[in-house]
């Protein structure tokens, strides 16, 4: 087998299974193998309930005291019973919605039960333990199992299954980079980066492997970026357009003062437009800095001139808050924006009406998710591709709209904390222009991390923020299906019921999160947008951009779970109104440098100081597959957290460039388009 071959030669994958591996994106053993763990999952030594850190999960042994009985609620069914450890400390164990658990285990067994420990109603519970038979357990103990993103019907086993296969069978090509060079630049050969990705020995083996991948792709990125870049180095400007009164006229009209970053940043886009080259523009911006009427005035300019833009957003939900805010914008100053919103989801009737306007020019500025760039869309005269909180619009889009025959003015619109050095490679080919301040009018958003204890109080004030007329975020960790790993971590459904339990049916609580359909995604946004909703219970799907300057709490779970930056990011979301905003920052770690970590939260309000302190307070191994940049998306790299990586490719560039390979498999295009 070689690593083209497809994934049916591996032993245990028919037809049907494959198509299963294909949903993943994994057609080839290659695929396979690049099909990295988006965590590990290591079996903890069995410990004592007394030693059990609240909230954390342990493993116990423990014999079965009380014969399992079971609750019906409505359709729900609950199972418990009593176990006890051999210091006779009698836990309470629960399972929901697992009938068959009554008949899984009887009075007297004994039984090894990993799951989280926890108070509830001042009793000690485990909720959902997995139990393992005592010799099983022992013999996983130690190891250090991945955890692969799955899809339904393709269980985690089946997928590292198919690896150990592919590992054993396929061939792995030779290395691009000597034995030398992996040593000089403190990488894993490929060989072994390949292996331990997937099966790491030790934190170290994982830890070198991963950077080896993180490189190859950034390397593979960079190779990709300055190809692009000396095909489209400055263009002439065939789209010339002139300042116009209308930039003039809202900047006096609207209800606050532009600062003077926000100008600065606006003269240099208009300077663009109006100068002898095409624009190739990227504009950093802490959240919060203002990014979006800057983006309106180069759509309005382009406007004016008889042209037409386009503003790409990340998501659907973005994109529909964009257009909300222009359309009002331009009714209530009478602009002569004409915009029209076009996304993936859209049913096909209102598909064909913005089509048909985006064809005769009659909308001027569209707005939506990458449907904008789709084959399918014809401009009248497309002049201007705004990109917010996305650099996948990259030098590849670029090329691929110029290849439909246009060449548009391109102004690429960036929160994340990236130096300018880095940002000079990553959006190679880019003028970079600086947001550095903040509207004046901000209140400092007042921050705490604190621990479950306070959890009484922080909910307090959550009560008293929503009786203000105000409204709060609760953000959770990401949730996956049929992943057992994550059963420590509150999940957006699980808390949403809790807090619905807590709160009572007095307060309107919504949930969001990222497997919704866009469209229901969408309606919940906006429901919380029009003030219908108290709490918004989310994941990080309302990361990026979201604007809802009612809200001025947020409340964050399981914070040792996200990245700074990220987290900064997430509460870029409050104090974006004239009253104080709080952040609550939970965690029941117990590790300093986590603490630490999160204390920086206290101290700055700094997007590129954070992302900094971040960097240097992290060790080796930590915050594996948290995600800092909701934008730049790689396949493992990520872009703030692997900054020295990147800066490495950067540098050995010259020296390996004729080497990297781009082959059949493109690691970052796959999820460009
Ligand atoms: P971001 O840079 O994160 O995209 P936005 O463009 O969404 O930030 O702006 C955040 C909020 O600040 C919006 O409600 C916007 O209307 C407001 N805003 C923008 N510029 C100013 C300013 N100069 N003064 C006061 N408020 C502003
Ligand atoms: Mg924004």
């Amino acid at each position: 087998m070689d690593k083209g071959s497809p994934i049916q030669s591996l032993k245990g994958i028919g037809e049907k299974k494959s198509l299963l591996f294909n949903k993943l994106g994994i057609f080839t053993c290659e695929d396979l193998l690049h099909y990295y763990p988006r965590g590990y999952d290591r079996y903890e030594a069995l410990s004592l309930f007394k030693e059990a850190v609240p909230g954390k999960r342990t493993a116990v042994e423990a014999v079965v005291k009380t014969a399992p009985k079971m609750l019906r609620l409505g359709s729900k069914t609950i199972v418990s019973f009593d176990v006890a450890d051999r210091e006779n400390f009698v836990v309470s164990v629960k399972f929901f919605n697992a009938p068959f658990m009554l008949k899984a285990v009887k009075a007297g067994d004994r039984r090894v039960f990993r799951g989280i420990f926890k108070f509830f109603k001042n009793r000690p519970v485990m909720d959902q333990p997995k139990l393992f038979k005592i010799d099983d357990y022992e013999k996983l103990t130690c190891t250090i199992t991945p955890v692969y993103s799955l899809t339904k019907d393709l269980s985690n086993e089946s997928i590292k299954k198919a690896v150990e296969g592919a590992l054993r069978g396929v061939t792995i090509p030779e290395d691009y980079l000597t034995k030398e060079e992996c040593r000089d630049f403190n990488l894993s050969v490929f060989s072994d980066a390949i292996k331990n990705i997937h099966f790491p020995t030790d934190d170290e083996s994982q830890y070198y492997a991963r950077r080896r991948l993180v490189f190859d792709e950034f390397a593979a990125f960079i190779r990709l970026n300055r190809e692009g870049i000396s095909n489209s180095a400055k263009l002439p400007n065939t789209h010339k357009m002139i300042p116009v009164a209308d930039c003039v006229r809202l900047t006096e009209s609207l209800p606050y003062k532009l600062t003077d970053a926000q100008k600065r940043v606006i003269d240099e886009i208009i300077g663009d437009l109006s100068g002898d080259y095409l624009m190739n523009r990227l504009v950093q911006g802490d959240v919060g800095s203002g990014k979006t009427i800057v983006s309106v005035m180069a759509l309005l300019t382009c406007a004016a001139n008889g042209m037409q833009g386009a503003l790409m957003a990340p998501t659907e939900v973005l994109a529909r808050q964009h257009f909300e805010n222009i359309k009002a914008l331009s009714g209530k100053y009478g602009l002569c924006l004409r915009p029209v919103l076009l996304t993936g989801k859209m049913g096909a009737k209102d598909r064909r009406e913005a089509l048909d306007m985006i064809g005769s020019g009659e909308a001027n500025v569209v707005i939506g998710t990458h449907a904008l760039i789709a084959d399918t869309v014809e401009y009248k005269n497309l002049s201007l591709v705004v990109t917010d909180e996305q650099h996948r619009f990259g030098v590849k889009q670029r090329e691929s709209l110029r290849e439909k025959g246009f060449s548009p003015h391109i102004l690429v619109m960036s929160a994340t904390p990236i130096p300018r050095t880095l940002a000079m490679i990553v959006f190679g080919g880019l003028d970079i222009s600086v947001i550095d301040e903040l509207p004046k009018n901000r209140t400092p958003i007042a921050n705490c991390v604190v621990n479950s204890s306070f959890r009484e109080k922080a909910y307090r004030k959550i009560l008293e923020e929503i009786n203000k007329g105000h409204q709060v975020y609760v953000i959770c960790p990401m949730v996956y299906e049929n992943d057992e790993s994550d059963t420590e971590l509150k999940s957006v459904e699980e808390h949403t019921k809790d807090l619905r339990e807590y709160f009572g049916d007095k307060i309107r609580i919504a949930s969001l999160n990222g497997k919704m359909k866009p469209s229901e995604k969408t309606r919940i946004m906006e429901e919380f947008k029009e003030g219908k909703t108290d709490i918004l219970v989310s994941t990080t799907v309302i990361e990026v951009g979201i604007d809802v300057p009612n809200a001025t709490l947020m409340m964050v779970e399981n914070a040792e779970r996200f990245g700074l930056s990220q987290l900064h990011q997430l509460r870029g979301r409050v104090g974006r109104g004239d009253s104080p905003s709080f952040c609550i920052f939970m965690s029941d770690t117990d590790n300093k440098m986590t603490l630490k970590r999160l204390k920086v939260l206290n101290d700055t309000n700094d997007g590129f100081k954070i992302a900094n302190e971040d960097m240097k307070l992290r060790g080796p191994g930590e915050l594996n597959g948290v995600r800092q940049s909701g934008e730049l998306n790689f396949g493992i790299g990520d872009i703030v957290n692997d900054a020295d990586i990147m800066l490495l490719a950067a540098e050995k560039y010259d020296i390996i460039k004729n080497r990297i390979p781009l082959g059949s498999r493109n690691l970052i295009d796959i999820r460009t388009i």
